[in-house]
């Protein structure tokens, strides 16, 4: 996998030092690219794809008449001039009328079929951009589907490495840069080879040592396309990673803007995201440079050619070898093959950009999901409903340190554990194994007796409901927002939810009450209420196990303890876990673990706790004095005061 954070390194482009980069650039990547997208073409719509091919077929076909038609044009002008100029005398004068009438009739005709060919043409070409754009949509859409679905499915280990500037990067910008290769590229390639093939064919069986000198350019055009090809594969390679930049450091800004605001960084950010612009601009300069320089090369060279031609052919027609409507059918040719050249040109340059965007695009859908349903797994039976944690290790990541260690316990349903510890300790962590955001490193969790790799991650996310600290609400109505893993939940079921997490009466007090738009471009809440909507989202499915991770942090006490009672109701049947920091969270659990350093450290009711003495007793009396009116730190020095007195 690409490292993103690589994507701002190189701010001053140069081509010839950039030897790492070349080096990370996958040449042999390029062919198989191409199929793929070729290959999703052709399975997309096999019938347009053929149709657009044979219209552009026909819309070159129709081109490759126009030559000799102008050629033959050329000669009947020039026997309808000789006609007019010719000798005094009855007998010739009858003869030179009649030369004249087939000549003008010829030319008549001439330019009844040049119209026609045209028509042709135009017709077939607009049906072949037609279809050809069809198509590349049509696979767009199926890659944009497939790219999102995939973003779903991979797992948290990976969405934690890659920024999500990143990946909008990719399904955005390089999927675009994959779909015009099917538009531009693709479809006209097979008639541009074969264009070229014919009309290098005529123009050779025609004279042979003409088209020697109108085909001189080839060589040349060849190794400038194929160095531009080359080039702007790395400057390609450059721009989408800055792209990825730049959409990162626009994403972060925009989510931070309070922090930004706040902090008076306006400035700092700026010069971030110039920085950034400035670098991708660079690249952007290289590669108009680079595509300049071999488009330039190229054409001189063909006109090169055609000066030759016209300087050597223009002699032989002045020297009576040859007839000035020969001559006139190879500038045709060579202005029929002008397009072409210039489009195989666009071509190897959308096909640099396909490989580097389709690569970066197949990067992320080639990935396997590291946490994914187990062949053959089944749906979660809950059993007796028991969650078990045994003997649970894990690290984020192999070689990485331990977080957690050693972690057993078990929560019956109706009963509530709740786990306390300073940041840090492993608590979030403990909750994220649940309905495996990442998987267990060592021993095991079960549900009702089966370990949760072995069932399907739909059946075990459904059973598992867990409510975060940072309460993400969506750009919709509150009642899609609370409604979100049940959107056939009844009105009231909504409402008892929102009852249930103390939100009902803010909610009906608003506009449009349930139909109101919170989110983004919706009603401004606060963290205490955007907390309080996520309680009442993760109530509704009423699922067998409610996890709250510090889900009423930025709840006041008050309205906390309301909604703690009514929570006590609503789980009443459930395996509940209480993650916080406040003891009176859960300081009516079943059971309540004291987590230091991701090891179980003490355990207990909260009375047992108490007689304990140890780490809950201490934090439980510096909470309770703090309520008292004490300060945390006043309540700390009294306690290092005490302890230093022997
Ligand atoms: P708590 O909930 O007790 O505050 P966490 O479970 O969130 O603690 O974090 C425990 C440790 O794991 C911390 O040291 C934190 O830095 C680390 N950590 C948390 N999430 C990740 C992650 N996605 N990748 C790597 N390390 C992480």
């Amino acid at each position: 996998m690409t490292d993103p954070s690589g994507a701002a390194a190189s701010a001053s482009p140069d081509l010839n030092a950039s030897k790492s980069a070349e080096a990370r650039v996958d040449f042999k990547a390029m062919p198989r690219v191409l199929q793929r997208i070729v290959g999703a073409a052709l399975a997309e719509a096999p019938a347009r794809v053929a149709v657009a091919i044979g219209a552009s077929l026909g819309s070159a076909a129709a081109s490759l008449t126009l030559p000799k038609l102008f050629g033959h044009a050329v000669n009947e002008a020039e026997r309808l001039l000789r006609a007019a100029s010719g000798g005094a005398g009855y007998a010739s004068a009858l003869a030179r009328a009649a030369t004249a009438h087939q000549a003008r009739d010829a030319l008549i005709v001439s330019a009844g079929l040049v119209m026609l060919a045209s028509v042709v043409r135009g017709l077939m070409a607009m049906t072949a951009s037609y279809h050809s754009e069809w198509v590349s949509q049509k696979v767009a859409y199926r890659y944009r589907l497939d790219y999102f679905a995939q973003l779903q499915r991979l797992s948290f280990g990976f969405h934690d490495r890659i920024h999500s500037g990143d990946l909008i990067t990719r399904g955005m910008i390089d999927l675009e840069g994959a779909r015009t290769f099917i538009q531009n590229g693709m479809m006209y390639s097979v008639t541009l080879v074969l264009m070229l093939g014919i009309a290098v064919g005529l123009m050779v069986t025609t004279d042979a040592s003409l088209a020697a000198i109108s085909l001189a350019f080839v060589p040349v055009a060849a190794f400038a396309l194929g160095r531009m090809g080359y080039l702007l594969r790395i400057t390609w390679m450059h721009v989408q990673r800055l792209m990825s930049a730049l959409t990162l450091v626009m994403e972060e800004s925009l989510q931070g803007m309070r922090v930004v605001r706040a902090f008076a960084a306006k400035p700092f950010e700026l010069s971030k995201f110039d920085e950034a612009a400035n670098a991708a601009l660079g690249w952007s300069y290289e590669r108009i440079v680079v595509r300049l320089r071999g488009v330039s090369a190229m054409q001189l060279s063909f006109y090169g050619s055609m000066g030759a031609l016209l300087w050597v052919g223009g002699h032989r027609v002045a020297a009576g070898t040859m007839s000035a409507g020969r001559l006139t059918e190879f500038v045709t040719y060579m202005v029929l093959l002008q397009s072409p050249i210039r489009q195989i040109a666009w071509m190897v340059a959308s096909a640099a950009r396909a490989t580097t965007c389709g690569g970066r695009l197949f990067e992320i859908l080639d990935l396997k999901p590291a946490i994914s349903d187990r062949a053959g797994a089944r749906e979660l039976d809950p059993g007796d409903g028991v969650l078990r944690f045994e003997h649970v290790d894990f690290a984020y990541g192999a070689g990485a340190p331990p977080i957690i260690q050693d972690i057993s316990f078990e929560v019956r349903p109706g009963q509530t554990l709740g786990i306390v510890g300073p940041p840090g300790a492993g608590k979030s962590t403990i909750a994220h194994l649940i309905p495996r955001f990442y998987d267990v490193g060592a021993g095991r969790i079960t549900i009702g007796g089966t370990d949760i790799r072995e069932v399907t991650l739909a059946s075990l996310r459904a059973h598992v409901g867990l409510v975060q600290q940072e309460s993400f609400l969506f750009d919709a109505t509150v009642t899609n927002n609370v409604a979100y893993a049940d959107p056939w939940a009844e009105d009231w079921r909504i409402e008892d939810a929102a009852r249930t997490a103390q939100i009902h009466d803010y909610v009906a007090s608003l506009p449009a009450a349930y139909e109101t738009r919170v989110g983004e471009r919706g009603v401004a809440l606060s963290g205490g209420q955007r907390q309080r909507m996520s309680i009442a989202r993760g109530v509704v499915p009423g699922p067998g196990v409610m996890i709250f991770d510090d889900s009423t942090a930025a709840i006041d006490a008050v309205t906390e303890k309301r909604v703690r009672d009514a929570l006590e109701e609503a789980t009443a049947a459930k395996a509940t876990i209480i993650i916080a920091h406040r003891l009176s969270s859960l300081m009516h659990a079943d059971e309540i673990l004291v987590l230091e350093e991701g090891r179980i450290v003490e355990r207990g009711t909260h009375e047992q706790l108490l007689a304990l003495g140890g780490e809950y007793a201490d934090l439980f009396a510096l909470q309770t004095r703090a309520e008292q009116g004490y300060s945390i730190a006043e309540t700390q020095m009294r306690r290092k005061l005490s302890e230093a007195q022997p």
